[in-house]
């Protein structure tokens, strides 16, 4: 599933593609993918709207429409956004918003998990309140020790888990919790209100780090190509992972002869160094 590297990584690339054009018409081929409103009103609301803007929050990418509208792309497993030719066909493909520049804006989803809501910016539907209720971005400045620190207070949870809640992390899944964790050299199933001061401190900045790293090197592209960059492309971050999907090898940590374990908790796998991480 993309996290907030990859996204931030479409994102970035849609952006000088998208800015400035209008969308003509909306092409609905699953009605099913909209998630808000239905898909007659999606069709009219849309239609000759004019694009301001790329943003995202979370793992959701927000494009900035005129007259107060959003369109917000949520690409859950498998979804796949690019800009193409009028004429070429895509597979999988579920929404295409024609553009004015004779080419196309098309939304892939081959398990057809992924939405796209068209939305008044300050009037969002009950279908987005999980967007409503996120934290702040682990990437900004307002994401610190302090602010870790209050939330993981107290709590009896694994830490992994409340890395994992969107509310606490928003843009965090199951990849950059693993890596932040190995970071951090905190074992992924303390508890996190356990932690000493100094830990959570650790905790906060290597999941800033470890995000911002994703993103430079254009998210984790993994075996199933499931997330790929608007162009086709593959991103590179998972040449660097230290511990996810790597159960069984040798810890990438100079002089630490551990090995990578994975262990399943709440029901997703968890991976980390047993040497490294206390
Ligand atoms: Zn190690």
């Amino acid at each position: 599933m993309p996290e907030l590297p990859e996204v931030e990584t479409i994102r970035l690339r849609l952006r000088p593609l998208l800015v400035g054009r209008t969308v003509v018409r909306a092409h609905v081929r699953r009605p099913d993918i909209i998630g808000f409103p239905s898909v007659a009103g999606f069709r009219r609301g849309i239609a000759g709207r004019n694009v301001a803007g790329l943003e995202r929050r979370g793992k959701y990418l927000v494009v900035r429409l005129d007259r107060g509208m959003n369109l917000v792309v949520h690409l859950r497993l498998s979804g796949h956004l690019e800009v193409v030719g009028g004429y070429e066909e895509v597979r999988y493909e579920r929404v295409r918003f024609e553009l004015d520049n004779g080419k196309a804006f098309s939304f892939a989803e081959p398990r057809v998990l992924g939405r796209v809501y068209l939305v008044q910016r300050d009037k969002y539907p009950r279908a987005l309140a999980g967007m409503m209720s996120m934290g702040p971005e682990p990437i900004h400045a307002d994401f610190d020790a302090a602010y870790l620190g209050a939330r993981l207070r107290g709590r009896t949870t694994p830490v992994k888990n409340l890395l994992l809640d969107q509310r606490i992390a928003c843009g965090v899944g199951n990849i950059y919790s693993d890596e932040a964790l190995f970071r951090a050299g905190i074992r992924p199933l303390r508890r996190a209100g356990r932690l000493a001061k100094v830990e959570v401190g650790r905790l906060a900045r290597a999941l800033t780090d470890v995000l911002t790293d994703g993103i430079k090197w254009c998210g984790t592209t993994l075996g199933d190509g499931r997330y790929r960059l608007p162009d086709g492309g593959a991103g590179s971050f998972q040449k660097r992972l230290a511990v996810f999907g790597r159960e069984g090898e040798r810890c990438r940590r100079r002089g630490c002869d551990g090995v990578v374990r994975r262990q399943r908790i709440g029901g997703r796998s968890t991976h980390f160094c047993p040497v490294c991480q206390r």
